[in-house]
């Protein structure tokens, strides 16, 4: 009978927007007892923007650093990487074109101008690639507890500046979260933005610090679901919109992709959201517990 009974579920999902890959995931639903969910692009709207763009103190000017991020960032994918390139756009400056642009995901960008390596990434990135970023750290730390993601810029081997981006929450985050919890489900949040911004998130949305996975590069996801299935509280699902977020959208029990999200994070995800309402993940898991119960 439980064909059936997932053809019937399908289609009511449907009309809530939600298309429904894989049977199994869907059945599994009923059994998941931890939501891991993504931070930028899944609790936030994803479409960050600069607020604020600081030259390290004896660096140029905050144009001359917004051109050549935006130069260095033209051809990302990263939301990141198009807010920085839209505001030079938008102030009307010369986005100079780069050689060998190369994307470190989970990271940031590099790119060559007029000879001189360009670095822009999370703070982390450039002290990696052996620029001190000492000079702005107290102000990087600053910004970042007041919930922006700060992304610094390097070139000719010396940190040039910063440059803090904001997101906003999706209206219906904090509402999602107090409805899994009502359900008696654990939400967990998981990005790859600092742990400042991510706990400022976690708070307006109502997860716990203890919740909070930061820092974690795209590989880490995966891992972290794996883990979090290793500790016999049922299974898990994942929520998540970007390329980073593909393996553990594969890892999950059942893995759930914003429709707004990359094609790699649809086709790894068993649950797509289409209606782009975060609010349908918890009309997702009251259907299929419905159309489980049908088949008994
Ligand atoms: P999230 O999990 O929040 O979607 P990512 O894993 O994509 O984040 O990126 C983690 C961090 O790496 C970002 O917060 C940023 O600091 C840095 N980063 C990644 N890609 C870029 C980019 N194109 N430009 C600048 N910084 C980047
Ligand atoms: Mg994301």
């Amino acid at each position: 009978a439980a064909p059936l009974a997932i053809v019937r579920g399908a289609g009511e999902a449907a009309d809530h927007g939600i298309l429904m890959r894989t049977g199994e995931a869907f059945q599994a639903f009923r059994s998941v007892r931890t939501v891991v969910l993504d931070k930028t692009g899944t609790l936030t709207v994803g479409k960050p923007t600069v607020l604020e763009i600081e030259p390290a103190p004896g660096a140029g000017r905050a144009e001359e650093l917004l051109a050549v991020a935006a130069a260095a960032e033209s051809a990302s994918e990263h939301p990141l990487g198009q807010a920085v390139l839209d505001a030079a756009l938008d102030r009307g400056l010369d986005v100079p074109a780069v050689d060998d642009f190369e994307a470190v995901p989970g990271r940031g960008v590099a790119a060559r101008l007029a000879g001189q390596l360009v670095l822009v990434g999370r703070p982390s990135f450039l002290e990696e690639q052996g620029i001190d970023t000492t000079a702005l750290a107290a102000r990087i730390a600053e910004l970042e507890s007041a919930g922006r993601t700060v992304v610094a810029v390097a070139w000719g081997g010396r940190l040039r500046g910063i440059i803090a981006l904001g997101d906003e929450l999706r209206p219906d985050a904090a509402a999602v979260v107090a409805a899994l919890r009502r359900a008696g489900l654990r939400p967990v949040l998981v990005t790859g933005d600092n742990r400042r911004a991510a706990e400022r998130v976690a708070q307006a949305v109502g997860i716990e610090p203890q919740h909070v996975y930061a820092g974690v590069l795209p590989g880490e996801k995966a891992e972290l679901v794996r883990r979090l299935q290793g500790e016999g509280r049922g299974r898990v699902a994942m929520v998540g919109d970007g390329i980073n977020d593909a393996p553990a959208l594969m890892q999950a029990d059942v893995g759930i992709a914003m429709g707004t999200g990359t094609d790699i994070a649809l086709e790894s995800a068993d649950i797509i959201i289409v209606s782009d309402r975060l609010e349908a993940i918890v009309d997702a898991r009251t259907i299929s517990m419905r159309s489980y119960r049908k088949t008994l």
